[in-house]
């Protein structure tokens, strides 16, 4: 016999002498909770409770007790009423996680552990962390149980501040959107004062949207060369964190920095994430996140003045409308895949100062008609493999010929097909307002 189990022998007969010991009952119930032994533990926190019924250490023990026996209904129905406590219950909130979790119902698990976290750091369950993002991930949802790898981070540390050094001259084709960025970004912190003039006011973002690898981030980049800026770029994810308030404080955080950098280019990658229509949002949070974020962009309690906020996103059509109105990103901007002319200029800067024989450039272009900036990457990447592999060979850097090019361009797939299957269904059939005639245009459905 284990001396626990002595201990509990002549607890029992001290019971037998005083049934109404209500803490050597929940000693004993504790000792037999601890050998796993939990119907007759809970038969003992059931009789404490008749003799004390408000006792809601007794009350959350008898939860657990039932928990262990996966009687979770009954633990509920004690739970609802523990988790209306004032002052609340930590361990009420922990074991009502762990219960929503068993039923399936991750979102309620998630938000019940954040609170119980909230209330009591020394309950963190990393492994139950573990659990929560699996089935985050699993479920696709963005919020999901992403858990951060610190707790409650005041203040999430923002090592991004760039200084680029590349200019529109580095980015291939994109005129249209060079000179929209110039017009409404650049020229007015550079001239504020005929703006001014014209009553026009400065500030507000824009947005781009497009398939991926077509240069929104290299022109985001850019446009901060060009100025001279600091660039800070964020992924929408980066500043998601599934507790409660911490998100809203991280876009803050961000926006103060950019705030504090100006000039300053701030540019959000994956806005959709966060952009997604409202009534999308099963959760309130991601409402209040939405909220933070268009008040920030208004700069209505704190200045934007000479912070550029530009936007990217995939799937426009998942963002809240509210973003489009004016002084937010009122400008949305459609970045194709390159055309002809751009493709040249592309592979033009990116074969720039690698030995190359002679190029023929506007076949080139002709020949990689529907690649992306980043297929055009991927096509010289692979090329130069090619040639590095020969040149090991003779020991001399031989030269990229345009043979050599032609010969990876049917390697190379377009990575944006995928991409406008989808968009021609939203062109086609909730182009409200004309906002997707771009995509028509290109498509050429529309002229
Ligand atoms: P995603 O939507 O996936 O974030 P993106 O549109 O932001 O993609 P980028 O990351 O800017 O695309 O482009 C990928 C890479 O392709 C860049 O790092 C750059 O090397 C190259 N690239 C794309 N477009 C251009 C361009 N117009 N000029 C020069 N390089 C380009």
């Amino acid at each position: 016999m284990s001396s626990q189990e002595e201990a509990l022998k002549s607890l029992l007969a001290a019971l037998e002498v005083s049934p109404d010991n209500i803490p050597l009952r929940q000693h004993v119930a504790s000792i037999l909770f601890d050998l796993e032994r939990y119907e007759e533990a809970e038969f003992h926190l059931t009789e404490a409770l008749k003799f004390a019924p408000n006792h809601v250490d007794i009350k959350l023990e008898l939860a657990e007790t039932f928990f262990e026996q996966e009687k979770n209904s009954a633990a509920l129905v004690i739970l609802e009423e523990l988790l209306e406590q004032d002052p609340p219950l930590a361990k009420a909130f922990l074991l009502h996680a762990y219960i929503s979790f068993w039923n399936g119902e991750t979102p309620q698990a998630l938000e019940s552990y954040q609170e119980a976290v909230r209330l009591d750091h020394g309950l963190r369950d990393v492994s139950f962390e573990n659990q929560l993002a699996e089935k985050g991930a699993a479920s696709g949802d963005p919020h999901g149980g992403r858990v951060p790898t610190e707790y409650l981070t005041e203040e999430q540390p923002i090592d991004q501040i760039e200084r680029p050094s590349i200019k529109f001259q580095d980015v291939g084709g994109m005129d249209d959107l060079k000179e929209e960025i110039n017009l409404k970004m650049i020229a007015p912190m550079q001239h504020p004062e005929l703006y001014q003039a014209y009553g026009k006011s400065i500030g507000g973002g824009l947005l781009m949207y497009g398939p991926p690898g077509c240069g929104k981030t290299h022109l985001a980049r850019a446009t901060a060369g060009e100025v001279r800026a600091a660039f800070i770029s964020v992924g929408i994810n980066d500043i998601l964190d599934m507790w409660i308030g911490n998100s809203e404080k991280n876009l803050h955080h961000i926006f103060q920095l950019a705030r504090s950098q100006a000039p300053c280019v701030l540019f959000f990658d994956e806005v959709d994430a966060l952009g997604a229509s409202r009534t999308d949002m099963k959760q309130s949070g991601g409402r209040h996140l939405i909220n933070q974020f268009l008040s920030e962009l208004d700069g209505v309690k704190y200045s934007n003045e000479g912070v550029l906020i530009l936007a990217a996103t995939n799937t426009p059509w998942h963002m809240d409308p509210a973003f489009r109105r004016p002084g937010r990103f009122d400008r949305i901007l459609f970045v194709p895949p390159p055309d002809e002319a751009a493709r040249a200029a592309i592979l033009h800067l990116m074969l720039k100062g690698k030995p190359t024989g002679k190029i023929d450039y506007s076949k080139l272009a002709k020949k990689t008609n529907g690649l992306s900036g980043a297929d055009l990457k991927n096509l010289i990447d692979l090329t130069v493999e090619t040639k590095l592999r020969e040149s090991m060979k003779t020991g001399k850097p031989l030269p990229i010929e345009q043979a050599d090019l032609l010969k990876v361009v049917s390697q190379v797939r377009s990575s944006t097909k995928e991409w406008f299957s989808t968009a021609r269904n939203y062109a086609l059939y909730s182009n409200e307002g004309g906002l997707y005639d771009d995509i028509l245009t290109y498509l050429k459905i529309k002229k």
